[in-house]
């Protein structure tokens, strides 16, 4: 598919504001631009893009009536709440203003494609007469195992007992109930009310996935037999359409150099993304686990993600003395190019699904460590269906910590996982070639919008 410039339709594209669901809308919005479509990106003032990432797209803020305690509390579950209740009639004077400025029939809203997390908008796209199509920002496994919370809460199954977090969950084979997608603020019924109306697909055309066929083809095969609109598949979406600078944090690049001195697969790299946080004494048993591993280490520690701390000044007293240059600490990576770097070897990860797809593009096996929500479920097909990666399972304990990372780095086991990364790299390759499975499905939703 080349680019056609007579295509420039008008999409409207909403992420949800956090770092990963940003990413792949404007990933996205990368891939649809070089189809030959015109791209505005309406976002809430709240975690805003930064626009001068990207010249060529149109971006609209919109209020969206967070207070800053709701900013300031971190609970990801409120927030959505709130911004799906404040933002509709915002987004509806948004799209009524693009209508009718517009100059000619090129600057049509051809459709809006939104975060599954920003259902408020298809409310809108109706008003409007426009066509919606879900982005969904999760795998496969997510999707159904967060259905199967609503089926589970009715049946009283959760919240669950501790002496049941290792039993396997019925018709969900490989989770146990610690692996369900479960928020961190432990607000189930705000949760669960986001959930259901999130997945209530009433009127969109279709939902794109950030996944792939190869890597989850019977599960995207039973959500498709569950729903009437087509799925339609384009993962890895850093891959088919790389966003330029989509951080909401300044990378520090000087990482790039101190990896350039390592040799070939002796790094782990380690990094939690974008919203988990620990406490002090969690940081020190990482600390620790990682120093007593002997393998040099990247690791990223964002601002404000220890609690109680601005950044690592709780690192124990002899820990840097310790470390000496077996270890680089930075505020913010830029993590696309530390994984695909000769010298990474493993990932210590929370498996947010953009770091899991992003490690295993790279063919980097992983120690998962999974903090809430979908990590969970990612974590466990990561170790369990996947088999590229190990899941630690104490919340973090230093010994535990230094023979995961000899595991991966330096044993058997670890060369078993590479070799299976490998394969997985290759068969992902495959999808996003022409004739690949992401790749037809992205010839699929062209072919839609158009129509
Ligand atoms: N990321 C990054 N630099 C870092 C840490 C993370 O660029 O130092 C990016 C990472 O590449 C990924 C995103 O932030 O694309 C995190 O998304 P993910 O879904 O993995 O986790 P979340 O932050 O949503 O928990």
């Amino acid at each position: 598919m080349g680019k056609n410039s007579e295509r420039r339709r008008q999409l409207v594209l909403l992420p949800c504001p956090f770092q990963g669901h940003i990413n792949s809308m404007l990933q996205l919005g990368t891939i649809l631009h070089s189809q030959g479509f015109s791209i505005t990106i309406v976002h809430t003032k709240f975690n805003s893009p930064n626009p001068s990432t990207h010249p060529n797209f149109n971006f609209l803020p919109i209020p969206d009536g967070l207070s800053d305690n709701d900013i300031s509390s971190g609970d990801t579950v409120t927030i959505l709440w709130e911004i799906n209740v404040n933002c509709k009639s915002h987004f509806h004077e948004c799209l009524s203003q693009m209508m009718m400025a517009r100059q000619g029939p090129h600057d049509d809203v051809a459709c809006i494609i939104y975060d599954e997390f920003m259902y408020f908008s298809e409310a809108v796209a109706n008003s409007l007469k426009l066509p919606s199509i879900i982005l969904t920002t999760m795998s496969a496994a997510t999707f159904l195992a967060r259905s199967a919370l609503l089926r589970l809460m009715a049946e009283g199954r959760v919240p669950f007992q501790d002496s049941m977090s290792q039993d396997p969950v019925p018709e969900l084979h490989p989770l146990r109930y610690k692996d369900l997608p479960i928020p961190m603020s432990g607000k189930y019924d705000t949760f669960l009310k986001l959930v259901f109306e999130a997945y209530k697909i009433r009127t969109s055309s279709a939902i794109i996935w950030n996944t792939m066929d190869c890597l989850e083809p019977s599960l995207l095969a039973q959500i498709q037999q569950q729903f009437q609109v087509p799925m339609l598949p384009l993962g890895p979406m850093h891959k088919l359409g790389p966003a330029s600078g989509s951080s909401l944090w300044k990378e520090d690049t000087s990482c790039m150099a101190w990896l350039g001195k390592q040799s070939k697969h002796s790094v782990i790299y380690v990094s939690l993304g974008s919203i988990a946080s620990m406490d002090e004494k969690q940081l020190a048993e990482l600390a620790w686990g990682l120093a007593s591993s002997q393998h040099p280490f990247l690791w990223v520690v964002r601002p404000g993600s220890i609690r109680g701390s601005e950044w690592i000044e709780a690192l124990p007293k002899d820990f840097k003395e310790n470390i000496e240059e077996k270890g680089c600490i930075v505020k913010w990576a830029p993590q696309k190019e530390v994984l695909a770097h000769g010298a990474v070897g493993g990932f210590l990860t929370h498996c947010g699904w953009n770091s899991t797809l992003e490690s295993i593009f790279e063919g980097i096996p992983m120690i998962c460590r999974p903090c809430f929500g979908d990590q969970r479920v990612n974590a466990r097909y990561v170790s369990h269906v996947w088999k590229v990666g190990l899941e630690l399972e104490n919340e973090m304990e230093r010994g535990e910590i230094e023979r995961a990372v000899r595991k991966v780095m330096a044993e058997k086991e670890g060369e078993a996982l590479r070799e299976r990364a490998k394969n997985l790299k290759e068969n992902i390759e495959l999808c996003i070639k022409e004739g690949g499975s992401s790749y037809n499905s992205l010839n699929r939703l062209v072919e839609m919008i158009m129509s």
